[in-house]
């Protein structure tokens, strides 16, 4: 077993145990926020037929002269009504937008751009453009374009065009199955009763439940063990059997912090224990039977911090996410930030602008791992790198915006 490791080899050790699941079909309308499993091709052209862009007349390309010119109306196109036959030149059809453009004719006369000339016919007073207002077989989509990619997240965009092209059902990655164990004999359920004296309510249960959706993953189950050897044994048989477990608290220093115990009673293998950052600095990680297995810290800070920088990037591979990390964007500080020496500090800020529309960022507030607010309030994660012995105003840093 590793210790006290850098957050980047922490990482790698993490991901490098996770294996992209098997695939599913699932019907479009679920399709949202799921992972595309494979490249998909379009099997038709979007629009499948040339068709009108305006209310007008469609008109043959040789009847386009010298206004005004008179025609004979023989008929009207409607979207889902086409006009089946054959346009001759000197006649016109009627048309609506979004209807098929009748054979025989190359350009669409805006219905503004006409006068009525008596029963069944209509004086052009202006011609557009050959090709006006037509808007032809496969200008949005090709047919054999790509459309979406392997490892794509779907959103409403994608979901859009796949919808256009008549997909009724999408292949995408299974959900990673999450196990959330809390651990802690002071924790109550949130509603449940009142405390009694040196109880907390579970606040990990619930945002660490929100952050593994959030993150693309289902939950296996949500368990709870006091700290108790036999209570963690027996959570530990029921989480086992999901794609990643994830332990809060019972994994620092303290007399009853019994999960590492527990779990090498049941074959665990670790492969690091504490990493060189604030919050979470007791970080736990291994394997149980193959099984990734994540002990985060029980502050509810350190929590979720390590859930985000560690287990939402293991269900991004798995779903096989062609994008496991969120892009960094750049940020001056807007003051100084607490920054203890030789650690990577995941601090909690706020995204804001300088005089100059230039990118900043400040503390939320206190950035202690057990004050909660600190995400609360936040819109952005810093990076304060473990090489830096202070975090100063104007010094320039990487941030991530976070969603959950
Ligand atoms: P631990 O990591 O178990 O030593 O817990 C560290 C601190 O976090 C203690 O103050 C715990 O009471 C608190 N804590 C642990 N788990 C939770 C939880 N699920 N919700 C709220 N606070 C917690
Ligand atoms: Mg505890």
């Amino acid at each position: 077993m590793r210790t006290s490791i850098a957050v980047e080899e922490a990482r790698d050790l993490v991901l490098s145990v996770c294996r992209t699941l098997s695939e599913e079909t699932v019907p479009l309308a679920e399709a949202a926020g799921r992972t595309a499993a494979r490249d998909i091709e379009a099997p038709h052209d979007v629009p499948p037929f040339a068709n009108s862009a305006m209310d007008g007349y469609a008109v043959a390309s040789a009847d386009r002269g010298e206004p005004p010119r008179v025609l004979r109306v023989i008929g009207e196109a409607a979207a889902g009504s086409p006009w089946a036959e054959t346009v001759e030149r000197g006649t016109a059809v009627r048309i609506m937008t979004g209807a098929p453009v009748p054979e025989g004719t190359g350009l669409v006369v805006p219905v503004e751009w006409t006068e009525d000339a008596g029963t069944s016919a209509v004086r052009i007073l202006r011609f557009p453009p050959d090709g006006a207002h037509v808007r032809p077989a496969g200008q949005d989509v090709g047919r054999g374009d790509t459309v979406v990619s392997a490892g794509q997240v779907l959103g409403g965009g994608a979901v859009g065009v796949l919808a256009g092209l008549g997909l009724g059902r999408v292949p995408v990655r299974k959900r990673p199955r999450v196990a959330l164990v809390t651990t802690g004999s002071e924790l109550v359920e949130p509603g449940s009763r009142g405390l009694r004296p040196g109880e907390i309510y579970n606040t990990n249960a619930f945002a660490l439940s929100v952050q593994a959706e959030r993150a693309g993953a289902q939950l296996h189950g949500a368990y709870h063990a006091p700290d108790a050897k036999k209570d963690l044994l027996s959570v530990i048989d029921a989480a086992r059997t999901a794609d990643l477990v994830v332990f809060s608290g019972g994994v620092s220093m303290g007399r009853y912090d019994l999960v590492h115990e527990a779990l090498r009673e049941r074959g665990f293998v670790a492969d690091f224990w504490k990493v060189m950052q604030r919050p979470g600095n007791p970080l736990l990680f291994g394997r149980l039977d193959g099984v990734p297995v994540l002990g985060l810290p029980g502050n509810p800070v350190s929590s979720s911090i390590c859930f985000d920088q560690y287990a939402r990037p293991a269900i991004a591979t798995m779903l096989g996410r062609s994008t496991v990390l969120r892009p960094r964007i750049r940020a001056a500080l807007e003051t100084a930030f607490p920054k203890p020496p030789g650690l990577h500090v995941f601090a909690r800020g706020v995204a804001g602008e300088d005089g100059d529309g230039r990118s900043t960022v400040r503390p939320t507030g206190e950035q202690g791992s057990n004050l909660f607010t600190s995400v609360l309030r936040a819109d952005r994660i810093v990076h304060l790198p473990a090489a830096w012995d202070t975090a100063p105003a104007g010094a320039m840093v990487e941030t991530e915006a976070i969603d959950w």
